[in-house]
């Protein structure tokens, strides 16, 4: 596939530009590590320069009302679906992830610039009997301004394409910042967003975290979107707070619980712990994964043979084949960060009963791929079973005091997502309820269900998204009071 046609500059008010920086990073195949282009790499000047472009789009953006500003991203939403193959390969080849995930991403696209869409009409201000029948008094929904999303590397496209639309939807003008490892399917969104969006409406920087903590210190970008680690999350908030007070929601890690009690179909369960652990789409590398698997002593052995089995059968090869589970790993620093997690479980005392090493031949050896790992005999104090590894480790705690399990699975510092596998509805809320974390499956995994609210708790983010609350969460409230009594 030639990506020499896409354009690398940055995207300004409606022109592809150079960076004023003078500067340009380097894009990786992590299949083959070959040089796949040289994109790119903004300074504050740059981002200076984007801020300008957006603030001068926002009245006229605004005035539109968002039904007229929802033609533009139907538009943008029909060339989507068009380029599907095409996004989906730019994303396999710059992420490595497996082209089947790629392409699920652009129905992903789809069904929520949909579903922000009909949310829209839903978001409207009250009118409330404050102070006597006669008075006014009544609230609005107004827009921040230009606002800013900074997004990470796992799932490009999707997160590209979906994270400017409730605030274009709501107003806003938007720059977008891409992972300095995968802009490769924002610049291909670029060009239709030229076609597309009036000038200055979204404007695209492609750099790396000098990029992004220009974006946080710019004193008048009041709102900004954050999705990555919650070690960036940390500096994120400090970093704002020199610059003023800021309006900052944070999507974050996890390190999150799979829970199977005693009368869970374990040959359902084992198969979901895959699916789970984002295998098929992120090799792990997967915000949600269920990373720590938390399985009743009845059933262990029986569970992770089935695990085991099922791992054993999972394809690792080229993204671009459809018949590949596992691609490779983002980077050569990811790799290695993955095989000395590997090497702390084992030093820990975890049994490494699967994988834990890189392929030895074939396409595999070539780039940055690491077979997937199962660990058993993991405890809570090990750090494989506190830190969050973003990859192919799965580790396997056993249970029999129900208390206990229910502590240690809320005793870290993330709570983002959990699942439930149970047959009795009874265990199931209970343990729904008694869980820290903000989103929870019960007899399933990994999907994000239309319309509902995404999100963690501690450690694993601030505010909601993918639901009329991320819409919401990119205006001011206004109040108005009008006195008729007097
Ligand atoms: P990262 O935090 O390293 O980078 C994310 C983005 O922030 C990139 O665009 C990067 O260039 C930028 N950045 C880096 N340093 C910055 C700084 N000091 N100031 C401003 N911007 C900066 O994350 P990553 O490695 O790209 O992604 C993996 C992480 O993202 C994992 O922890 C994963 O769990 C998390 N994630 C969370 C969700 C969610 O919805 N909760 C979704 C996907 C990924």
């Amino acid at each position: 596939m030639n990506l020499e046609q896409l354009n690398t500059q940055l995207f300004i008010n409606g022109e592809w530009t150079e960076a004023l920086s003078g500067e340009v990073m380097s894009v990786i195949n992590p299949t083959n590590r070959s040089l796949i282009a040289s994109v790119a790499k903004a300074d504050q000047n740059d981002v200076a320069k984007a801020y300008e472009a957006a603030a001068q789009a926002f009245l006229n953006w605004y005035a539109m009302g968002w039904k007229k500003r929802s033609l533009f991203i139907e538009e943008f939403k029909s060339k989507i679906k068009q380029n599907k193959e095409w996004l989906a390969q730019i994303d396999s080849i710059n992420s490595g992830n497996p082209i089947k995930g790629m392409l699920r991403d652009i129905d992903s696209i789809v069904n929520r610039i949909e579903q922000s869409i009909h949310f829209a009409a839903a978001v409207h201000g009250s009118t409330v009997e404050s102070s006597g029948v006669m008075n006014l008094h009544y609230t609005r929904f107004e827009p921040f301004g230009v606002v800013a999303r900074i997004i990470p590397f796992n799932h490009p496209v999707l997160f590209a394409a979906t994270k400017i639309i409730p605030p274009l939807i709501m107003g806003n003008t938007v720059i977008l910042k891409p992972s300095d490892y995968t802009p490769l399917s924002a610049l291909a969104l670029g060009e239709f967003i030229k076609d597309i969006f009036p000038p200055g409406v979204v404007n695209i920087i492609t750099g790396d975290a000098v990029a992004g903590q220009a974006i946080i210190s710019h004193p008048k970008i009041k709102r900004i979107g954050f999705t990555g680690s919650a070690n960036t999350g940390k500096k994120i908030l400090q970093e704002a707070a020199k610059a003023g007070i800021k309006n900052i929601s944070m999507e974050l890690g996890g390190k999150n619980p799979m829970i199977v009690f005693p009368d869970a179909d374990v040959s359902i369960a084992a198969k979901h712990a895959l699916t789970g652990m984002g295998y098929g789409s992120t090799q792990g590398q997967s915000c949600g994964s269920n990373s720590r698997i938390f399985v009743h002593q009845d059933i262990c052995v029986e569970f992770t043979k089935e695990l085991s089995e099922l791992t054993e059968q999972l394809v690792i090869g080229d993204p671009l084949e459809t018949k590949t589970d596992i691609g490779p790993l983002i980077t050569e620093q990811q790799m290695q960060r993955v095989l000395s997690y590997i090497e702390v479980g084992i030093s820990e005392g975890a049994r490494l009963i699967q994988g834990g090493k890189r392929p030895k031949d074939g396409v595999g050896n070539k780039g940055y791929f690491v077979t997937p790992t199962i660990f058993t005999h993991v405890t809570q104090n090990m750090r494989i079973a506190q830190e969050e590894i973003f990859g192919p480790v799965t580790s396997i705690l056993t249970w029999n005091d129900y208390e206990q399990m229910i502590h240690e699975a809320n005793d870290i510092e993330y709570g983002l997502t959990a699942s439930i596998w149970t047959q009795n509805l009874k265990w199931a809320h209970q343990t729904a309820h008694k869980l820290k974390a903000g989103y929870i499956w019960m007899n399933t995994s990994a999907k994000h269900f239309e319309g509902l609210p995404f999100g963690g708790y501690k450690n694993s983010g601030i505010g909601r998204e993918e639901s009329i609350d991320e819409l919401i969460s990119y205006c001011e409230t206004k109040v108005v009071n009008l006195n008729l009594e007097e």
